[in-house]
């Protein structure tokens, strides 16, 4: 049995989507959790709506592409929960355009919110996980990340070089007990993917050998699974929730 009592998540990019299933299914296994996006309103209303449901939430706004306030969210999870035992970089955005038209804002945001997120949450907590000696770092990646996808290319750097900066870390933390781990989802209904036409859907169905779009808890499971201590001799892998899809790519 996965059991989280005791332990603390932050899970960054967690008002909505996959971050939010991923913080309410590390609730509902006992952990207590840190939500946060950008948006302050968002955070209060997220953190009234778990604590509603009886679980211990502590909601921070933040922009991770900021080191302050990544270092900010950190302190302010230790400070409420004490030491932090599950890192979850789950925010991200999407800026899509042809390398041909594709503005140096487009590519800039991208890869601060995507990537540079990552090293800022990772730093601002690696002192509270060498203290621990241990804890779990699990990056949400993408299979665009390692397939790659016309009009995506911002995207698909940023998330490919999430896959780098996992086996870099694992590499670097690995004998003092820290995992990290990143997770690639395919396609997952949330409000990234709502925007794809209904004809899109349909060929992209036609290749996804499971038949049919992931749902957020598909990736919760699995982030509920490497944060726990049963995944305590994983580290440094990239593990697929996309219905098989790579396997077409
Ligand atoms: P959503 O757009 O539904 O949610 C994104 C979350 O990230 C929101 O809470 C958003 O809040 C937050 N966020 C965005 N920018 C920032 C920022 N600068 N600082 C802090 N928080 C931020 O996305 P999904 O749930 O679909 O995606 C979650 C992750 O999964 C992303 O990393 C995405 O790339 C990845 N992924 C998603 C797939 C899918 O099919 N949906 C497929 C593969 C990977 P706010 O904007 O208010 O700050």
């Amino acid at each position: 049995m996965i059991d989280y009592q005791g332990k603390v998540a932050i899970i960054t990019g967690s008002t909505r989507g996959i971050g939010h299933e991923i913080a309410a299914n590390l609730a509902r296994l006992g952990a207590k959790i840190v939500i946060s996006s950008r948006n302050p309103e968002d955070c209060q209303r997220v953190q009234e709506e778990f604590r509603s449901q009886g679980f211990t939430c502590l909601g921070v706004a933040a922009d991770v592409s900021s080191v302050a306030d990544c270092k900010a969210l950190s302190a302010a999870a230790i400070q409420e929960f004490g030491p932090v035992d599950v890192l979850v970089n789950n925010a991200g955005i999407t800026k899509d355009n042809l390398i041909m038209r594709m503005k140096e804002d487009q590519w800039d945001d991208v890869m601060n919110i995507n990537l540079k997120s990552v090293f800022n949450m990772s730093q601002a907590l690696l002192r509270n996980f060498l203290k621990l000696k241990g804890g779990h770092i699990i990056n949400i990646t993408s299979i665009v990340g390692q397939t790659g996808n016309a009009g995506q290319a911002n995207y698909a750097a940023s998330k490919a070089g999430i896959i780098g900066f996992t086996k870099s870390l694992a590499k670097e933390i690995g004998s003092r007990g820290i995992t990290v781990n990143a997770v690639a989802p395919g396609y997952i209904a949330t409000d990234m993917t709502e925007a794809i036409t209904d004809d899109a859907k349909e060929k992209l169905f036609a290749q996804i050998p499971l038949g049919r779009i992931g749902e957020s808890s598909d990736v919760a499971n699995l982030v509920a699974f490497l944060g726990s201590e049963q995944a305590g001799y994983i580290t440094g892998q990239v593990f697929n929730v996309d219905g098989g899809l790579v396997m077409q790519g």
